[in-house]
């Protein structure tokens, strides 16, 4: 039986309603004779909320010469309230799929053997200890996980960084030795450039887990950045979708060494990235870079080129205008 890892973020579980298009997508591929492990995000916004209430706690007691907690005691105390989010909607999945008569179990990061170094907010997995998901797998039950969370040495919550439940689900995934691991949000994959800033971006079939790397590195925030790292390492193919529709999403594996140019991400305002196995080699695509930069007075403060990522660091603002431009030349 194949062990299939699907984590879903906030967006896909915001409310009862998306809960229950998560339960259907969960148990569809349940139904096909798979063994199947949930990971979660918290609810929408819970998370940033969590985040909010406690700054203002923080921000309305700070006396200036009272003895203050330290940073470290208050970073843990942070990752005790953020995990809380995770626990909700894993428990309210559970709820829903045994109500829809399936058979699953939610567990907490400890109670799924994640173990991660003692760094609170921003924390590294060490070691999975797999026995509790596998005995509840046994029983045919639908494990869900809280993404995000682990606990350390000392028996404390720590959290994975914001947006780590990727990080979770492909970490989980290797550790089961999966046979996929699907990332499920709001949107159908990988783009060739940030969507909601330039309409004419396209969705990019497949990626090597390198090029994710590259893109997640430069900003772009389609994946957490260490999730496309772990999939390289234990060869596990990622497969970003929507939870909304049923397009094809943007699969993320080894693939062989090929010569296209696959996205061009902006990172702060004035950092260019192209990314794209190969991308040294294209001279033509190096020529016409050149002569929009050129065209449009940047002065270049800095030029890196790797095997697969040409990075230029402006001086001044790029304009989305002149991403605009940068992206017709990879598109066309
Ligand atoms: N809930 C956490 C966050 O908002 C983790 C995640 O969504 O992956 O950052
Ligand atoms: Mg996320």
């Amino acid at each position: 039986m194949d062990t299939i890892v699907m984590k879903f973020g906030g967006s896909s579980v915001a409310d009862n309603d998306k809960l229950k298009i998560v339960a259907k997508k969960v148990i569809d591929m349940y139904d096909k004779g798979n063994n199947i492990v949930v990971i979660l995000s918290a609810q929408g916004k819970t998370t940033d909320k969590l985040i909010n209430e406690a700054s203002q706690i923080i921000e309305e007691n700070t006396k200036i010469d009272a003895e203050q907690m330290p940073n470290s005691e208050i970073f843990r105390e942070m990752d005790m309230l953020l995990s809380s989010g995770e626990q909700i909607s894993i428990s309210k999945l559970s709820i829903l799929l045994n109500k829809m008569g399936y058979k699953s179990i939610s567990l907490t990061g400890w109670q799924a053997g994640i173990l991660t170094d003692n760094v609170n907010q921003n924390a590294i997995i060490k070691n999975i200890d797999t026995t509790r998901i596998l005995q509840e797998l046994e029983k045919r039950k639908i494990v869900i996980i809280a993404g995000f969370q682990g606990y350390n040495e000392n028996l404390d919550i720590t959290t994975l960084g914001r947006g780590g439940s990727d990080t979770s689900a492909i970490a989980i995934a290797a550790a089961l030795k999966a046979k996929e691991c699907y990332i499920f949000s709001d949107v159908d994959g990988v783009y060739t450039t940030d969507p909601n800033k330039i309409p004419e971006a396209k969705k990019i079939p497949a990626l090597s887990y390198n090029e994710m790397m590259e893109i997640s590195s430069e900003g772009a925030k389609v994946l957490h950045n260490r999730c496309a790292e772990i999939g390289d390492k234990f060869k596990i193919p990622i497969i970003t979708k929507s939870t909304f529709n049923n397009k094809a999403g943007t699969i993320i594996t080894d693939i062989i060494e090929e010569n296209t140019i696959k996205s061009i991400v902006k990172k702060d305002i004035s950092r260019i990235s192209v990314i794209g196995n190969g991308v040294i080699r294209n001279y033509d695509f190096i020529k016409n870079l050149l002569d929009i930069i050129q065209k449009n007075k940047l002065e270049m403060l800095e030029f890196n080129v790797s095997e697969s990522k040409i990075s230029v660091d402006f001086k001044g603002i790029v304009n989305d205008k002149i991403l605009e431009e940068m992206h017709n030349i990879i598109i066309k």
